[in-house]
Protein backbone atom coordinates (compact mmCIF):
# COMPACT_ATOMS: atom_id res chain seq x y z
CA UNK A 1 0.00 0.00 0.00
CA UNK A 2 0.82 3.75 -0.32
CA UNK A 3 0.11 6.83 0.16
CA UNK A 4 1.53 10.25 -0.13
CA UNK A 5 0.78 11.48 3.58
CA UNK A 6 0.43 8.64 6.57
CA UNK A 7 -0.77 10.25 9.89
CA UNK A 8 -0.37 7.08 13.13
CA UNK A 9 -2.72 8.55 15.69
CA UNK A 10 -6.83 9.25 14.92
CA UNK A 11 -6.97 11.73 18.33
CA UNK A 12 -7.78 15.61 18.04
CA UNK A 13 -3.60 16.31 16.62
CA UNK A 14 -4.20 13.72 13.92
CA UNK A 15 -7.59 14.25 12.88
CA UNK A 16 -7.26 18.36 12.92
CA UNK A 17 -3.97 17.55 10.46
CA UNK A 18 -5.92 14.89 8.50
CA UNK A 19 -8.39 17.60 7.46
CA UNK A 20 -6.14 19.99 6.39
CA UNK A 21 -4.12 17.41 4.56
CA UNK A 22 -7.38 16.50 3.27
CA UNK A 23 -8.93 19.83 2.25
CA UNK A 24 -5.47 20.55 -0.06
CA UNK A 25 -5.89 16.95 -1.84
CA UNK A 26 -3.40 14.75 -0.44
CA UNK A 27 -3.76 11.33 -0.66
CA UNK A 28 -4.17 10.38 3.62
CA UNK A 29 -4.22 7.26 5.66
CA UNK A 30 -4.70 7.66 9.73
CA UNK A 31 -4.07 4.52 11.44
CA UNK A 32 -5.49 4.07 15.01
CA UNK A 33 -5.02 0.99 17.08
CA UNK A 34 -8.21 1.88 18.77
CA UNK A 35 -11.54 0.82 17.51
CA UNK A 36 -12.90 4.43 17.66
CA UNK A 37 -11.48 7.72 16.29
CA UNK A 38 -10.72 10.40 18.81
CA UNK A 39 -7.75 9.79 21.06
CA UNK A 40 -8.40 10.96 24.53
CA UNK A 41 -10.95 13.44 23.26
CA UNK A 42 -13.50 10.61 23.98
CA UNK A 43 -13.65 10.73 27.52
CA UNK A 44 -13.10 14.12 28.36
CA UNK A 45 -16.18 16.49 29.93
CA UNK A 46 -15.85 19.06 32.27
CA UNK A 47 -17.79 22.27 32.23
CA UNK A 48 -15.87 25.95 32.28
CA UNK A 49 -16.67 29.41 32.37
CA UNK A 50 -18.62 29.34 28.87
CA UNK A 51 -20.03 26.28 29.20
CA UNK A 52 -19.38 22.34 29.06
CA UNK A 53 -16.57 21.30 27.13
CA UNK A 54 -17.87 17.55 25.34
CA UNK A 55 -14.80 15.59 23.96
CA UNK A 56 -16.73 13.56 21.67
CA UNK A 57 -18.81 16.15 20.19
CA UNK A 58 -15.47 17.97 19.26
CA UNK A 59 -14.53 14.38 18.21
CA UNK A 60 -17.82 14.10 16.14
CA UNK A 61 -17.71 17.17 14.50
CA UNK A 62 -13.90 16.81 12.92
CA UNK A 63 -14.84 13.31 11.98
CA UNK A 64 -17.81 14.45 10.19
CA UNK A 65 -15.67 17.34 8.23
CA UNK A 66 -12.77 14.35 7.63
CA UNK A 67 -16.10 12.54 5.91
CA UNK A 68 -15.97 15.09 3.36
CA UNK A 69 -12.51 13.91 1.53
CA UNK A 70 -12.45 10.86 -0.19
CA UNK A 71 -8.92 10.86 -0.71
CA UNK A 72 -8.62 11.17 3.36
CA UNK A 73 -8.52 7.10 4.48
CA UNK A 74 -9.01 5.59 8.10
CA UNK A 75 -7.60 2.69 9.37
CA UNK A 76 -8.57 1.20 13.30
CA UNK A 77 -7.70 -1.06 15.37
CA UNK A 78 -4.23 -1.02 13.55
CA UNK A 79 -1.04 -0.26 15.70
CA UNK A 80 2.00 0.65 14.03
CA UNK A 81 4.52 -1.17 15.44
CA UNK A 82 7.91 0.49 13.42
CA UNK A 83 8.80 3.05 10.77
CA UNK A 84 11.61 2.59 8.43
CA UNK A 85 13.42 4.82 6.38
CA UNK A 86 12.97 3.11 2.35
CA UNK A 87 13.44 4.70 -0.73
CA UNK A 88 13.40 8.78 0.07
CA UNK A 89 10.59 7.78 2.50
CA UNK A 90 8.83 5.51 5.42
CA UNK A 91 7.51 1.86 5.40
CA UNK A 92 5.10 1.56 8.27
CA UNK A 93 4.84 -1.49 9.70
CA UNK A 94 1.52 -2.91 11.70
CA UNK A 95 1.30 -5.53 14.56
CA UNK A 96 -2.16 -6.61 13.93
CA UNK A 97 -2.27 -7.25 10.25
CA UNK A 98 0.18 -8.31 7.31
CA UNK A 99 1.64 -5.58 4.99
CA UNK A 100 2.99 -2.50 4.82
CA UNK A 101 1.71 1.06 3.89
CA UNK A 102 4.85 3.17 2.29
CA UNK A 103 4.78 7.07 2.57
CA UNK A 104 6.39 10.39 1.75
CA UNK A 105 5.61 12.09 4.94
CA UNK A 106 4.69 10.55 8.30
CA UNK A 107 3.34 12.06 10.95
CA UNK A 108 3.34 10.90 14.50
CA UNK A 109 0.55 11.66 16.72
CA UNK A 110 0.41 8.92 19.40
CA UNK A 111 -0.13 10.86 22.16
CA UNK A 112 0.29 10.12 25.36
CA UNK A 113 -0.07 7.61 28.78
CA UNK A 114 -0.49 7.37 32.24
CA UNK A 115 2.41 6.67 34.96
CA UNK A 116 1.44 4.18 37.13
CA UNK A 117 2.16 4.15 40.49
CA UNK A 118 3.53 0.80 42.14
CA UNK A 119 2.39 0.03 45.95
CA UNK A 120 1.66 -3.29 47.60
CA UNK A 121 -1.39 -5.14 45.96
CA UNK A 122 -1.64 -2.68 43.21
CA UNK A 123 -2.32 -5.25 40.51
CA UNK A 124 -5.86 -6.39 42.80
CA UNK A 125 -8.97 -6.31 40.39
CA UNK A 126 -10.46 -3.19 40.84
CA UNK A 127 -7.32 -1.28 40.95
CA UNK A 128 -7.22 1.20 38.03
CA UNK A 129 -5.77 4.19 36.45
CA UNK A 130 -7.65 7.31 36.70
CA UNK A 131 -8.02 7.23 32.85
CA UNK A 132 -9.04 4.53 32.85
CA UNK A 133 -11.60 5.03 35.36
CA UNK A 134 -12.49 8.22 33.08
CA UNK A 135 -12.91 5.98 30.30
CA UNK A 136 -15.23 3.51 31.85
CA UNK A 137 -17.49 6.36 33.01
CA UNK A 138 -17.49 9.04 29.99
CA UNK A 139 -17.07 5.94 27.27
CA UNK A 140 -18.64 3.04 28.09
CA UNK A 141 -21.38 4.82 31.07
CA UNK A 142 -20.11 2.00 33.83
CA UNK A 143 -19.73 2.80 37.24
CA UNK A 144 -15.72 1.57 37.87
CA UNK A 145 -17.40 1.18 41.51
CA UNK A 146 -20.04 1.93 44.41
CA UNK A 147 -16.92 3.02 47.04
CA UNK A 148 -13.31 4.52 45.59
CA UNK A 149 -10.57 6.48 46.32
CA UNK A 150 -8.22 8.69 44.04
CA UNK A 151 -4.27 8.21 44.97
CA UNK A 152 -2.06 11.20 43.52
CA UNK A 153 -2.71 14.83 43.07
CA UNK A 154 -2.79 16.28 39.67
CA UNK A 155 -5.00 17.75 37.16
CA UNK A 156 -6.49 14.71 35.45
CA UNK A 157 -6.80 12.99 39.31
CA UNK A 158 -9.06 15.96 39.86
CA UNK A 159 -10.73 16.23 36.54
CA UNK A 160 -11.86 13.10 37.28
CA UNK A 161 -12.97 13.02 40.73
CA UNK A 162 -15.37 15.72 39.17
CA UNK A 163 -16.36 13.65 36.57
CA UNK A 164 -17.34 10.50 38.87
CA UNK A 165 -18.95 12.14 41.59
CA UNK A 166 -21.13 13.98 39.19
CA UNK A 167 -22.14 10.51 37.67
CA UNK A 168 -23.32 9.46 41.36
CA UNK A 169 -20.01 7.47 42.35
CA UNK A 170 -19.30 7.45 46.28
CA UNK A 171 -15.43 9.12 46.61
CA UNK A 172 -13.46 8.31 49.86
CA UNK A 173 -11.85 11.31 48.63
CA UNK A 174 -8.19 12.19 46.66
CA UNK A 175 -5.46 10.84 49.09
CA UNK A 176 -1.58 11.51 48.13
CA UNK A 177 0.63 8.48 47.13
CA UNK A 178 3.03 6.81 49.00
CA UNK A 179 6.03 9.29 48.54
CA UNK A 180 8.98 7.30 49.47
CA UNK A 181 10.40 3.92 48.03
CA UNK A 182 9.83 3.08 44.43
CA UNK A 183 7.16 6.14 43.84
CA UNK A 184 9.75 8.64 44.37
CA UNK A 185 10.13 10.15 40.96
CA UNK A 186 6.37 11.94 42.01
CA UNK A 187 8.66 14.66 43.71
CA UNK A 188 8.31 15.65 47.43
CA UNK A 189 4.96 16.31 49.14
CA UNK A 190 5.15 19.80 48.22
CA UNK A 191 4.94 19.21 44.48
CA UNK A 192 1.88 17.45 45.16
CA UNK A 193 -0.15 20.23 46.94
CA UNK A 194 1.29 22.44 44.16
CA UNK A 195 -0.70 21.06 41.77
CA UNK A 196 -3.78 22.28 43.26
CA UNK A 197 -2.91 25.77 41.77
CA UNK A 198 -3.52 24.38 38.16
CA UNK A 199 -7.12 23.38 39.46
CA UNK A 200 -7.95 26.41 41.93
CA UNK A 201 -9.55 28.34 39.07
CA UNK A 202 -11.92 25.79 38.30
CA UNK A 203 -13.51 25.30 41.98
CA UNK A 204 -16.45 27.02 43.62
CA UNK A 205 -16.27 31.06 44.60
CA UNK A 206 -15.03 30.14 48.08
CA UNK A 207 -11.56 28.14 46.87
CA UNK A 208 -11.24 30.62 43.79
CA UNK A 209 -10.80 33.28 46.66
CA UNK A 210 -8.32 31.15 48.01
CA UNK A 211 -6.21 31.01 45.13
CA UNK A 212 -3.67 34.00 46.92
CA UNK A 213 -3.28 31.19 49.60
CA UNK A 214 -2.54 28.66 47.64
CA UNK A 215 -0.46 30.75 45.84
CA UNK A 216 2.22 31.04 48.65
CA UNK A 217 4.23 28.12 49.64
CA UNK A 218 4.34 29.27 53.05
CA UNK A 219 0.14 28.94 53.17
CA UNK A 220 -0.17 26.21 51.06
CA UNK A 221 1.71 24.31 53.75
CA UNK A 222 0.18 25.15 56.52
CA UNK A 223 -3.25 25.19 55.10
CA UNK A 224 -2.26 21.67 53.65
CA UNK A 225 -0.81 19.75 56.88
CA UNK A 226 -3.22 21.07 59.30
CA UNK A 227 -6.55 19.83 57.21
CA UNK A 228 -8.44 17.67 59.34
CA UNK A 229 -8.12 14.13 58.60
CA UNK A 230 -11.38 13.58 56.94
CA UNK A 231 -10.02 16.40 54.21
CA UNK A 232 -11.12 19.68 52.70
CA UNK A 233 -14.73 19.71 50.83
CA UNK A 234 -13.81 20.03 46.88
CA UNK A 235 -14.69 19.12 43.91
CA UNK A 236 -17.45 17.47 44.87
CA UNK A 237 -15.52 15.04 46.84
CA UNK A 238 -12.80 15.78 49.78
CA UNK A 239 -9.28 16.28 49.57
CA UNK A 240 -7.22 14.67 51.93
CA UNK A 241 -3.78 16.52 51.60
CA UNK A 242 -2.00 15.26 54.56
CA UNK A 243 -3.43 11.56 54.76
CA UNK A 244 -1.16 8.60 52.00
CA UNK A 245 -2.58 5.45 50.57
CA UNK A 246 0.48 2.83 51.23
CA UNK A 247 -1.24 -0.36 49.86
CA UNK A 248 -4.39 -2.33 48.81
CA UNK A 249 -5.94 -4.73 50.62
CA UNK A 250 -8.21 -7.73 49.29
CA UNK A 251 -7.97 -11.14 48.20
CA UNK A 252 -9.30 -11.78 44.83
CA UNK A 253 -10.61 -7.91 44.18
CA UNK A 254 -9.87 -4.62 45.94
CA UNK A 255 -11.82 -4.55 48.90
CA UNK A 256 -9.75 -1.66 50.80
CA UNK A 257 -6.84 0.62 51.26
CA UNK A 258 -4.04 1.17 54.04
CA UNK A 259 -3.72 4.98 54.88
CA UNK A 260 -1.56 6.60 57.18
CA UNK A 261 -0.68 10.27 57.93
CA UNK A 262 1.95 12.42 56.78
CA UNK A 263 3.43 15.17 58.11
CA UNK A 264 4.70 18.83 56.27
CA UNK A 265 7.87 16.64 55.10
CA UNK A 266 6.10 13.73 53.63
CA UNK A 267 7.25 11.39 56.08
CA UNK A 268 4.44 8.88 57.80
CA UNK A 269 3.42 9.43 60.77
CA UNK A 270 1.15 7.54 63.20
CA UNK A 271 -0.30 4.00 62.62
CA UNK A 272 -1.68 3.30 59.11
CA UNK A 273 -5.51 2.24 58.93
CA UNK A 274 -8.02 0.81 57.03
CA UNK A 275 -11.03 2.09 54.64
CA UNK A 276 -13.33 -0.23 52.66
CA UNK A 277 -13.32 0.83 49.02
CA UNK A 278 -14.22 -1.61 46.09
CA UNK A 279 -12.27 0.48 43.45
CA UNK A 280 -9.08 2.30 43.56
CA UNK A 281 -7.76 5.11 40.74
CA UNK A 282 -4.46 5.49 40.82
CA UNK A 283 -2.74 8.99 39.27
CA UNK A 284 0.69 9.18 38.80
CA UNK A 285 0.92 11.44 36.25
CA UNK A 286 0.87 11.23 32.08
CA UNK A 287 3.82 11.13 29.78
CA UNK A 288 4.09 11.51 25.92
CA UNK A 289 4.23 8.10 23.95
CA UNK A 290 7.34 8.89 21.73
CA UNK A 291 8.81 5.93 20.88
CA UNK A 292 7.78 5.89 17.13
CA UNK A 293 9.74 8.82 16.92
CA UNK A 294 12.54 7.65 18.76
CA UNK A 295 13.42 4.55 15.98
CA UNK A 296 13.44 6.91 13.32
CA UNK A 297 16.18 8.45 14.26
CA UNK A 298 14.53 11.53 15.32
CA UNK A 299 17.08 13.65 17.49
CA UNK A 300 15.16 13.77 20.95
CA UNK A 301 15.12 15.76 24.06
CA UNK A 302 15.68 13.18 27.06
CA UNK A 303 15.30 13.76 30.81
CA UNK A 304 16.32 11.63 34.06
CA UNK A 305 12.80 10.53 34.80
CA UNK A 306 11.87 9.45 31.31
CA UNK A 307 8.57 10.79 31.76
CA UNK A 308 9.80 14.34 29.52
CA UNK A 309 11.38 12.43 26.40
CA UNK A 310 10.42 13.98 23.37
CA UNK A 311 11.61 14.35 20.15
CA UNK A 312 13.11 18.04 19.02
CA UNK A 313 10.68 19.47 17.02
CA UNK A 314 10.22 22.71 14.73
CA UNK A 315 7.61 25.45 14.32
CA UNK A 316 5.40 22.95 12.14
CA UNK A 317 6.10 19.93 13.83
CA UNK A 318 9.01 19.26 11.80
CA UNK A 319 11.56 16.39 13.44
CA UNK A 320 15.19 16.23 12.67
CA UNK A 321 14.15 13.05 10.85
CA UNK A 322 13.58 13.55 7.15
CA UNK A 323 9.95 13.66 6.43
CA UNK A 324 8.81 12.92 10.08
CA UNK A 325 6.40 15.29 11.83
CA UNK A 326 4.84 15.25 14.95
CA UNK A 327 2.07 17.11 16.62
CA UNK A 328 -0.17 16.58 20.21
CA UNK A 329 0.44 15.06 23.39
CA UNK A 330 4.10 13.06 21.93
CA UNK A 331 5.32 16.45 21.92
CA UNK A 332 4.43 17.12 25.29
CA UNK A 333 1.08 16.80 27.77
CA UNK A 334 -1.52 19.50 26.91
CA UNK A 335 -5.30 19.52 26.43
CA UNK A 336 -7.27 18.25 22.91
CA UNK A 337 -7.43 22.18 21.22
CA UNK A 338 -3.60 22.65 21.84
CA UNK A 339 -3.42 19.33 20.33
CA UNK A 340 -5.47 20.29 17.34
CA UNK A 341 -4.16 23.56 16.58
CA UNK A 342 -0.78 21.34 16.79
CA UNK A 343 -2.09 18.93 13.98
CA UNK A 344 -3.13 22.07 11.99
CA UNK A 345 1.01 23.44 12.22
CA UNK A 346 2.26 19.79 11.30
CA UNK A 347 -0.11 19.50 7.83
CA UNK A 348 1.98 22.61 7.19
CA UNK A 349 5.24 20.95 7.70
CA UNK A 350 3.65 17.95 5.95
CA UNK A 351 2.70 19.84 2.93
CA UNK A 352 6.14 21.96 2.65
CA UNK A 353 7.91 18.25 2.71
CA UNK A 354 5.51 16.76 -0.04
CA UNK A 355 6.20 19.84 -2.34
CA UNK A 356 9.81 20.53 -1.38
CA UNK A 357 9.12 24.39 -1.09
CA UNK A 358 9.89 25.17 2.06
CA UNK A 359 8.13 28.81 2.36
CA UNK A 360 4.66 27.98 0.92
CA UNK A 361 1.15 27.97 3.51
CA UNK A 362 3.29 31.27 5.11
CA UNK A 363 -0.51 32.83 6.08
CA UNK A 364 -1.86 29.48 7.04
CA UNK A 365 1.23 28.93 9.87
CA UNK A 366 0.80 31.84 10.86
CA UNK A 367 -3.14 31.97 11.88
CA UNK A 368 -2.38 28.09 13.09
CA UNK A 369 0.31 29.31 15.22
CA UNK A 370 -1.78 32.08 16.27
CA UNK A 371 -4.58 29.83 17.24
CA UNK A 372 -1.85 27.29 19.23
CA UNK A 373 -0.87 30.27 21.38
CA UNK A 374 -4.83 31.27 22.01
CA UNK A 375 -5.41 27.73 23.14
CA UNK A 376 -2.35 27.76 25.39
CA UNK A 377 -3.95 30.66 27.08
CA UNK A 378 -7.48 29.24 27.22
CA UNK A 379 -6.41 26.03 28.50
CA UNK A 380 -8.63 24.88 31.67
CA UNK A 381 -5.70 22.54 32.85
CA UNK A 382 -2.14 22.65 32.62
CA UNK A 383 -1.18 19.04 33.19
CA UNK A 384 2.77 19.86 34.12
CA UNK A 385 4.36 23.34 34.58
CA UNK A 386 7.40 22.27 33.13
CA UNK A 387 6.17 21.84 29.55
CA UNK A 388 6.38 25.36 29.19
CA UNK A 389 10.34 25.61 29.97
CA UNK A 390 10.80 22.38 28.29
CA UNK A 391 9.19 23.75 25.07
CA UNK A 392 11.16 26.93 25.33
CA UNK A 393 14.87 24.57 25.86
CA UNK A 394 13.18 22.58 22.39
CA UNK A 395 13.00 25.70 20.65
CA UNK A 396 16.61 26.71 21.67
CA UNK A 397 17.68 23.22 20.39
CA UNK A 398 15.88 23.47 17.16
CA UNK A 399 17.58 27.21 16.43
CA UNK A 400 20.99 25.64 17.16
CA UNK A 401 20.84 22.39 15.90
CA UNK A 402 23.40 21.38 13.39
CA UNK A 403 22.24 21.86 9.89
CA UNK A 404 22.66 19.74 6.67
CA UNK A 405 25.04 21.33 4.35
C1 LIG B 1 -5.69 8.76 30.20
C2 LIG B 1 -5.73 10.17 29.69
C3 LIG B 1 -6.79 11.01 30.05
C4 LIG B 1 -6.82 12.32 29.62
N1 LIG B 1 -7.85 13.11 30.03
C5 LIG B 1 -7.87 14.41 29.67
C6 LIG B 1 -8.90 15.28 30.11
O1 LIG B 1 -9.80 14.89 30.83
N2 LIG B 1 -8.86 16.59 29.71
C7 LIG B 1 -7.87 17.05 28.88
O2 LIG B 1 -7.85 18.24 28.54
N3 LIG B 1 -6.87 16.24 28.45
C8 LIG B 1 -6.84 14.95 28.83
N4 LIG B 1 -5.82 14.14 28.41
C9 LIG B 1 -4.74 14.71 27.59
C10 LIG B 1 -5.05 14.35 26.16
O3 LIG B 1 -4.04 13.50 25.78
C11 LIG B 1 -5.16 15.58 25.26
O4 LIG B 1 -6.27 16.36 25.71
C12 LIG B 1 -5.41 15.23 23.78
O5 LIG B 1 -6.33 14.19 23.63
C13 LIG B 1 -4.12 14.88 23.07
O6 LIG B 1 -4.41 14.65 21.73
P1 LIG B 1 -3.46 13.76 20.80
O7 LIG B 1 -4.11 13.72 19.48
O8 LIG B 1 -2.08 14.25 20.90
O9 LIG B 1 -3.44 12.31 21.48
P2 LIG B 1 -4.60 11.29 21.85
O10 LIG B 1 -5.90 11.95 22.01
O11 LIG B 1 -4.06 10.50 22.98
O12 LIG B 1 -4.66 10.34 20.56
C14 LIG B 1 -3.57 9.53 20.20
C15 LIG B 1 -4.09 8.36 19.40
O13 LIG B 1 -2.97 7.62 18.90
C16 LIG B 1 -3.29 6.24 18.94
N5 LIG B 1 -2.03 5.51 18.94
C17 LIG B 1 -1.02 5.60 19.85
N6 LIG B 1 0.01 4.81 19.48
C18 LIG B 1 -0.36 4.22 18.31
C19 LIG B 1 0.29 3.30 17.43
N7 LIG B 1 1.55 2.85 17.65
N8 LIG B 1 -0.37 2.87 16.33
C20 LIG B 1 -1.65 3.32 16.07
N9 LIG B 1 -2.30 4.20 16.87
C21 LIG B 1 -1.65 4.65 17.96
C22 LIG B 1 -4.14 6.09 20.19
O14 LIG B 1 -4.97 4.94 20.11
C23 LIG B 1 -4.94 7.39 20.21
O15 LIG B 1 -6.21 7.24 19.60
C24 LIG B 1 -5.77 12.81 28.80
C25 LIG B 1 -4.74 11.96 28.40
C26 LIG B 1 -4.70 10.65 28.85
C27 LIG B 1 -3.56 9.74 28.43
Amino acid sequence: MRTEALIIGAGPAGLSAAIELGQRGIETLVVDEYPVPGGRLLGQMYQSQSGWWIGRRVAEDLLERLGRFPNVHLMLETSVSGLAHAGGGWTATFSQRAGTVDAQAVLIATGATEVPIPLPNWTLPGVMTVGAAQTMANVHGVRPGERGIIIGFGALAFAVADELTRAGVDLAGIVLPPLQGPSQWLGTVQDQWRRLRDVVHLGPRWARAATPLVASDFWLERVMAGAPQKGIPALGTVLRPNVAAIAMAGEEAVSGVWLQRVDRRGTLVGEPWHEAVDFACLSGGLRPVPDLAAATGAAMKSSRSGLHDVPIFGPVGETTAPGIFAAGNVLGIEGAPVAMAQGQLASIGVLRHLSGNPTEWAAEQAAFSRALEVARERAPLVFDRAWSQIHEEIRQAWTNRPKEG
